[in-house]
C-alpha cells in the first residue's frame, strides 16, 4: 500500500494561481461545484466541450502550449480517444501529485455524487465505486491535437490515433475487491479447514 502524500506540501502550477482552493487543493476550472462545495472528478459539461473545443487546459483553463498532457485509461485507447480534455505538463504533474485516484492513495472510484450533483454534471455512473483502472499519461503536440465527433456531431474527446511524443504510467490498476458473497463463500471454505471435525453440528 503506497503511503498517502500530504497534498499541502505539493505546490500547484504559477499558471493555476488563481483558481480557487478547497480544503488544501488548488480545485481544477472543470471541476464540478454544487452548493459550496466542488466535487472532484465530476465535470461540468460545458466545461469539458469548450475546453476540448478551444484547446483549453482542463486545470487551469489558459490556452495549450506546444506539449499536451491527456491522462488515459486503457479502455479510453480503445475507444480511440479521450474523453477528457487536455493539460498542460505542469498542471497535469500537479493533478497526478495530488489527486488521491491518480496518485493510487484510493482503489476504487468514489460511489456516484448525490443525485442533484449527477444531474447538474458530467459524471461517470459506470465507473463509480469500482476499482480504478491503470492510467498513463500521453504527450501529443498541437499538430497532432484532433477532436472526436459522434455521428450526431458531439464532441465525445480529443483522438488518441496520432502521434505520441511520449506515454508515461501514471498508476497501475487496482485489484478488484471481493464481493460480500466471494468473501461468504472463502470465510466458509477457510472455517471448514481450519476446523479439525470438520462443520460444527448443532
Ligand atoms: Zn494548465
Amino acid at each position: 500500500m503506497p503511503k498517502p502524500r500530504r497534498p499541502r506540501a505539493v505546490r500547484p502550477p504559477a499558471r493555476a494561481a488563481a483558481l480557487p482552493r478547497h480544503g488544501g487543493l488548488t480545485v481544477p476550472w472543470i471541476t464540478g461545484w454544487f452548493d459550496g462545495r466542488p466535487y472532484f472528478g465530476v465535470n461540468f459539461p460545458v466545461r469539458r466541450v469548450q475546453a476540448i473545443t478551444y484547446r483549453l487546459c482542463q486545470f487551469c483553463r489558459q490556452p495549450l502550449g506546444r506539449r499536451i498532457g491527456l491522462v488515459v485509461r486503457p479502455a479510453d485507447s480503445t475507444a480511440g480517444y479521450v474523453d477528457e480534455p487536455g493539460m498542460h505538463p505542469e498542471c497535469l504533474d500537479y493533478a497526478v501529485a495530488v489527486c488521491p485516484m491518480l496518485n493510487s492513495t484510493m482503489d476504487r472510484y468514489r460511489a456516484k455524487p448525490p443525485a442533484a450533483v449527477a444531474g447538474l454534471l458530467a459524471s461517470t455512473p459506470a465507473r463509480a465505486g469500482k476499482p480504478a483502472e491503470a492510467y498513463e499519461a500521453w504527450f501529443i503536440t498541437p499538430n497532432g491535437y484532433e477532436i472526436a465527433y459522434g455521428p450526431d456531431g458531439t464532441v465525445l474527446g480529443i483522438r488518441l490515433d496520432v502521434p505520441v511524443l511520449m506515454k508515461k504510467p501514471v498508476r497501475a490498476a487496482a485489484r478488484p475487491r471481493l464481493t460480500d458473497e466471494h468473501a461468504a463463500l472463502l470465510r466458509a471454505v477457510l472455517d471448514l479447514e481450519s476446523s479439525p471435525e470438520g462443520p460444527a453440528t448443532p
